[in-house]
């Protein structure tokens, strides 16, 4: 019988607003900022400190919900989840816990299997911990730092159903998540500096049957590539289990990202280790519809939506529209370019253009999108160039590498290197010409038949033209040329 993992994800993701949740300090890059600079008596709980809600980060939040189609509840409620560790201060965190900020979204997928939807159970707002460095000493001394800097910023949980039916599918999840939230401006997607994270559920079950078994849960997973690991090998591990009729313990494992092995940190939490109770210094948060309808209508086209219209409005490959549509700056980039060229330009080819030439230069330079130093209306010209035959498409490549170089634009280069097309019939017969003088031995064989010789005459014509010989006249006038001495051949 075949056997089939049932995955839920959690996903941790810090908004990017100013201040922190519930105080005013500044929200500060960890990974740069100095240890304990971005501190007050709130999120070092300090006696008789009092939080307030950050609204930026309550926005953030309900436009996260609204994105995934969760409904908004009016009021929901902060709430205490109280647990000891030396990098929460306060020695509870403020989350939430029996009524969340939103309930029931879903998210669209896309993975080698088609397109699916995963259901949201929920989305809640809390606060980050504080971040622990643990230090050991030459002569063997340990102990832990602690900086107080995280402690205290926005963090949105979104909580998966466990409808994900494999590591594909678990991974396309986290992908889709992130691409949300990047559009939504929410979060830097910088998984590196820890901005979002995830934790996998996971259980095994016979195909076929709909019981959810026992699951553990995997902790720490900041990468696509942990979260794929682990969950794989965490899948093989219970997978044996159940083959062997042996039991899974319900359980809290970590990460190793150094050794890339599950370990088991705990035996699972419930709910009520945690002595959940309501926030008692913060009131009910209240999400109006009119705030509601506001942030609605501040949010953009989603990515789902923007990869099904660049394949309808653009006639865009599948391919092409995933590539285009992974971030919003790359997709408004196309556009901006497809909407400069005339329709001489297919945006297709603008596609192709943006995807190849452009993200190789941009590759190499290590460069964003934004930061290009080609303008999408400067790539337009470019195309438009190429498209009218002014110069052909290996040239445009030249051409375009020139711009990416020196800023300067399409026509410049042109003119400046001599690079124009040459399509003058006249030209081309007389480089026809030399070559088939130059080539003798070659232009006889090709006359006796063997025509792919045409290709190495149709290249030496190029060559001699430096490349700037509109091609498709060189084939022209190249057969023409061999065709006539076919004639006097067959003739003589
Ligand atoms: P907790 O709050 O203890 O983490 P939840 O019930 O909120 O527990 O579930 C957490 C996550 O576990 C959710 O993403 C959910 O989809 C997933 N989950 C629940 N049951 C299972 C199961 N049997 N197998 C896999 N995932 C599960
Ligand atoms: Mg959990
Ligand atoms: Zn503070």
């Amino acid at each position: 019988m075949e056997i089939e993992p049932v995955i839920g994800l959690e996903v941790h993701a810090e908004l990017n607003t100013r201040s922190k949740m519930f105080c005013a300090c500044p929200v500060v890059d960890a990974t740069t900022a100095k240890p304990n600079t971005a501190v007050c008596p709130v999120c070092a709980a300090m006696p008789g400190a009092l939080p307030v809600v950050n609204r930026e980060a309550v926005a953030q939040g309900v436009k996260v919900a609204l994105a995934l189609g969760c409904s908004i509840n009016r009021v929901s409620i902060f709430a205490r989840k109280n647990y000891f560790y030396p990098d929460l201060p306060k020695g509870y965190q403020i989350s939430q816990y029996e009524l969340p900020l939103a309930e029931h979204g879903t998210l669209t997928i896309r993975t080698s299997e088609g397109e699916r939807q995963i259901r949201v159970h929920r989305v809640h707002l809390e606060e980050d911990t504080g971040k622990l460095t643990h230090v050991r000493t030459e002569s063997g001394e340990e102990y832990s730092l602690v900086d107080l800097n995280r402690a205290g910023v926005p963090l949105l949980e979104i909580v998966s159903e466990p409808d994900m039916r494999s590591v594909e599918e678990a991974k396309a999840y986290a992908v889709a998540l992130r691409q949300l939230l990047r559009y939504l401006g929410v979060n830097s997607g910088d998984m590196e500096k820890g901005v979002i994270r995830f934790e996998a559920n996971v259980s095994v079950r016979w195909k076929g049957t709909d019981v959810l078994n026992t699951r553990t849960e995997i902790k720490n997973l900041n990468s696509f590539r942990a979260l794929e690991q682990a969950v794989t090998q965490e899948i093989a591990r219970q997978s044996e289990l159940l083959r062997r009729g042996e039991a899974v313990v319900q359980q809290t494992m970590g990460w190793d990202e150094a050794r890339g092995v599950t370990v088991p940190q705990r035996s699972k939490e419930e709910a009520h280790d945690y002595r959940y109770f309501p926030e008692p210094d913060l009131p009910p948060l209240e999400v109006t519809p009119e705030w509601q309808d506001a942030l609605r209508a501040e949010l953009p086209e989603l990515p789902h939506e923007r990869f099904r219209r660049f394949q309808g409005a653009y006639g865009l490959t599948a391919y092409a529209a995933e590539v285009l549509t992974a971030e919003r700056a790359i997709a408004d980039y196309f556009e901006a370019t497809v909407q400069a060229a005339s329709p001489h330009v297919s945006p297709q080819t603008v596609a192709n253009w943006v995807t190849g030439e452009l993200f190789g230069l941009l590759n190499q330079a290590g460069m964003e999108i934004t930061q290009s130093p080609v303008s999408a209306a400067a790539l337009a010209d470019l195309l438009e160039r190429v498209a009218a035959r002014e110069i052909n498409n290996n040239t445009g490549k030249r051409v375009l590498a020139e711009m990416f170089k020196s800023g300067k634009r399409a026509e410049e280069i042109i003119a400046e290197q001599g690079l124009k097309q040459v399509s003058d019939e006249a030209a081309i017969q007389g480089w026809v010409e030399e070559v088939l003088a130059a080539h003798p031995k070659e232009t006889e064989t090709c006359l006796r038949g063997k025509e792919g010789v045409a290709n190495f005459l149709f290249g030496q014509v190029m060559r001699l033209a430096r490349g700037q010989a509109d091609p498709k006249v060189v084939r022209q006038v190249l057969m023409r040329n061999l065709q006539e001495r076919r004639k006097y051949l067959d003739e003589g």
